[in-house]
């Protein structure tokens, strides 16, 4: 008998098919005796529904992000999470410089503008020997350091503990993006960093700043950004996420030194492939009592 299997989130035409391969899938209510849940980085797994799953063994999670889960309710009841860990990291970090270069370059802008017509367009701004601030170091922020330093600038972080890297350590988010001509953010979301990007961070960024965030829309104080970007108190942002997906505020959609991607960090068709196939491996070591690669430490 195949393992009853709830879907928290849609997942992919292609991931869907593997897993009704294994298991019973369960669209919108989830019987007792299901035994995994599987959805996207930003499902929400509270104690209410785990009451009523008592015999949940692991939730695999379709990305690495977890800030959905009630980690205290799980871990009381003995319940394992698996990310799909690595897979994504280069593709996310891609992004994040891909959204700061067309920011920067106006990429975007200049496109609407030659699609319109028109040939004379203003300036953009340098993207070489600029000052990179990440917040967050771990594996995104890493490869988004990896990415930035043939650009000749200087990377500084910072993050919950210093690492043991060249790049240079910054005690607090306010005295990094001070700092920085560039905010990466690459932290989790949560309550730890709800909003964390306010705007006294954001007037530290300074006029000549712009944010990227492919993290999580919650980092941001999203009234304060668009009052930030529409009084020119930073150049511009980047965003791939967004407080309240997939509703983008027409402040944000409206001006031509922000570019949008809709939340679209691991979509690339290699990284969708290779996280769908980390989901099944996940689910079928646990069941086959295997090690689980991806399990969340
Ligand atoms: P990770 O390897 O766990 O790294 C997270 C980093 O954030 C660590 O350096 C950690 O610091 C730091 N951090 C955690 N809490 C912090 C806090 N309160 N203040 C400052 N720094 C803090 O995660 P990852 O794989 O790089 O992914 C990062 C996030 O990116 C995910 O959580 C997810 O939300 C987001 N994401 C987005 C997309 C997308 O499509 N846009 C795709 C994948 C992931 P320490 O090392 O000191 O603990």
């Amino acid at each position: 008998m195949p393992h009853d299997l709830f879907l928290a989130t849609a997942v992919s035409p292609a991931l869907e098919l593997l897993l009704a391969e294994r298991f019973t899938l369960h669209r919108d209510a989830p019987p007792p005796t299901t035994r995994a849940i599987v959805g996207g980085g930003q499902m929400t797994v509270d104690a209410a529904l785990l009451d009523r799953l008592p015999e949940l063994e692991i939730i695999a999670i379709h990305g690495v992000g977890h800030d959905g889960i009630d980690h205290d309710a799980v871990a009381a009841r003995g319940i394992r999470i698996a990310i799909t860990a690595d897979i994504l990291t280069e593709d996310v970090a891609d992004q994040a410089i891909a959204l700061w270069l067309a920011v920067g370059r106006r990429i975007a802008a200049n496109d609407r503008a030659m699609r319109m017509g028109n040939w004379t367009v203003p300036l953009g701004r340098r993207a070489s020997g600029r000052r990179i601030g990440i917040f967050g170091l771990g594996r995104i922020g890493q490869a988004i350091a990896k990415r930035a330093e043939p650009f000749g600038g200087e990377i500084l972080y910072t993050a919950r503990s210093q690492k043991p890297v060249a790049w240079r350590f910054m005690p607090d988010l306010a005295t990094l993006a001070a700092e920085s001509d560039v905010l990466f953010l690459a932290a989790p979301g949560g309550d730890e960093t709800r909003r964390v990007v306010d705007a006294a961070v954001l007037d530290r960024l300074g006029a000549d700043g712009v944010l990227v965030n492919v993290a999580r829309g919650s980092l941001v104080d999203e009234d304060a950004l668009i009052a930030a970007l529409e009084s020119h108190r930073i150049a511009g942002a980047g965003l791939d996420v967004f407080a309240d997906e997939p509703d983008v505020p027409y402040a944000l959609r409206r001006m031509n030194h922000v570019v949008l991607a809709p939340h679209q960090g691991s979509a690339t068709r290699e990284g969708r492939a290779a996280m769908a196939a980390m989901v099944v491996e996940n689910l079928e070591a646990h069941f086959a009592g295997r090690e689980v690669p991806g399990l969340l430490a």
